[in-house]
């Protein structure tokens, strides 16, 4: 009989290895768990809320992937069994596999922030989950007045997409500085820096002036609590009032990872650098922002790598070869403004218990560069994401 591999999670990183899996060895059955009919993408959700792109950019079918011989179920994954080596979905079905790949993203922890739970996300969107949450936010910047205060507060690390606060920053200032160019925007940080934080801030300064003003941990301490229906933000010193708030709590691995015993006391899930099985289950393979993939940022281009990686290894391991030993790689992207782009890259190996950065491969965006750069720069982030979009969902 064939080999069966089933993916819980249809994102970057399961629809990634569901395909690869087929496209390294046909003859493996390939069964792809995932509830919703259609992804929104997190990836360019930013340009949705900056208002820059219409929400469309971000939905993606599975027909495409089914097309290439994977079975998709549309149903969530409620229980692992690593015994009887099952999946149950809600909907009682059972699919047995030789090998599971977990790829459910992340979920919110509420009420880490005092008072903010699902009902407060309703009334101040974290938009850190595309769909809904995205456009909610989106409607409350264009409702809000000329001369409103909008407040976003990021959590401490780690987190899914450590640019992604900032850039989202950015293209609500634009937003901001060519609609409603009396208001403010508050960053209320729970951490000391942030990624690319040189480039965004001069960038920052030189298009948007003194529009947003970003303070860390050290000046008003971390938001602790927050007043959803006052639209009141609590840090350690200090209470804000927004008139739109967009608050990130912190996150860790989704339920159905945490449910299934592969997440350890830090909320995700511990993974074998080489081949992104779990330490705490065999023949259950971690991938995407559920693991604690070491250096490698959250991101979807990591969860793209990792999955491809896996998928690799996974049919290696299926057919009794030993796993070998790869180099990752991760990108990432952010839009200050219209036509204005900068990065960061990083390469990673398997250290010994983690995947570690190589040192001195990669970096950020030059400090100083010309109009061009910044421009080509912003080129780039839209062609990878037609091309990440195209490769995992075309
Ligand atoms: P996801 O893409 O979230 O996919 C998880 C899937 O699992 C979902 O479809 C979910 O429905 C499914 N699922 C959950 N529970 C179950 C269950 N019980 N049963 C079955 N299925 C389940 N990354 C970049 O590389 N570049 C960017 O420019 C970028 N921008 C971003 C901007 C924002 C605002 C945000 C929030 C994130 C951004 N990211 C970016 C990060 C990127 O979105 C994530 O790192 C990426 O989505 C991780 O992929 P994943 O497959 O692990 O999780």
């Amino acid at each position: 009989a064939s080999a069966r591999v089933v993916v819980i999670g249809g994102g970057y990183a399961g629809a990634t290895v569901a395909r690869s899996l087929r496209a390294s060895d046909p003859s493996i059955d390939v069964t792809l768990i995932e509830p919703r009919r259609t992804f929104h993408s997190c990836p360019f959700s930013n340009l949705v809320i900056g208002g820059l792109q219409p929400f469309s950019v971000l939905c993606f079918g599975y027909d495409d992937i089914a097309a290439t011989g994977v079975r998709m179920v549309f149903e969530r994954a409620i229980r692992v069994d690593p015994v009887t080596k099952t999946v149950r979905t809600e909907g009682d079905l059972d699919f047995h596999y030789d090998r599971l790949v977990m790829a459910p993203g992340i979920e919110m922890i509420w009420n880490a922030i005092s008072g903010y739970n699902e009902a407060a996300a309703e009334l101040m969107p974290h938009a850190w989950q595309a769909g809904p949450q995205t456009l909610l936010l989106r409607k409350q910047l264009e409702d809000m007045p000329d001369g409103g205060v909008v407040v976003i507060a990021p959590p401490a690390n780690p987190f899914r997409c450590p640019p992604g606060p900032y850039e989202r920053a950015s293209l609500i200032a634009h937003y901001l500085k060519t609609n409603k160019p009396r208001s403010k925007l508050m960053i209320l940080d729970s951490k000391e820096y942030f990624s690319k934080q040189i480039l965004f801030q001069r960038a920052w300064t030189e298009i948007y002036g003194d529009l947003i003003e970003w303070h860390g941990i050290f000046d008003f301490g971390a938001v602790i609590a927050v007043r959803p229906l006052e639209r009141v933000l609590v840090t350690e010193s200090k209470e804000v009032r927004a008139d739109v708030a967009n608050v990130i709590p912190p996150q860790r691995a989704a339920r159905i990872a945490q449910i299934s015993g592969l997440a350890d006391e830090t909320g995700w899930c511990p993974i074998n650098p080489v081949t992104f099985e779990s330490s705490l289950q065999a023949g259950i393979h971690v991938l995407g922002d559920a693991s604690n993939a070491g250096a490698m940022p959250k991101s979807a281009f990591s969860a793209n790598a990792q999955a491809k990686v896996c998928a690799v290894q996974i049919a290696r391991l299926l057919k009794g070869k030993p796993p070998i030993r790869t180099k990752l790689a991760n990108t990432c992207y952010s839009l200050v403004a219209p036509g204005y782009g900068i990065s960061i890259a990083g390469v990673y190996e398997p250290g010994e218990v983690l995947i570690d950065s190589i040192k001195g491969a990669g970096g950020i965006s030059p400090i100083y560069a010309s109009a061009k750069f910044r421009r080509l720069e912003a080129d780039y982030g839209a062609s990878w994401y037609r091309t990440i979009t195209e490769q995992v969902f075309g």
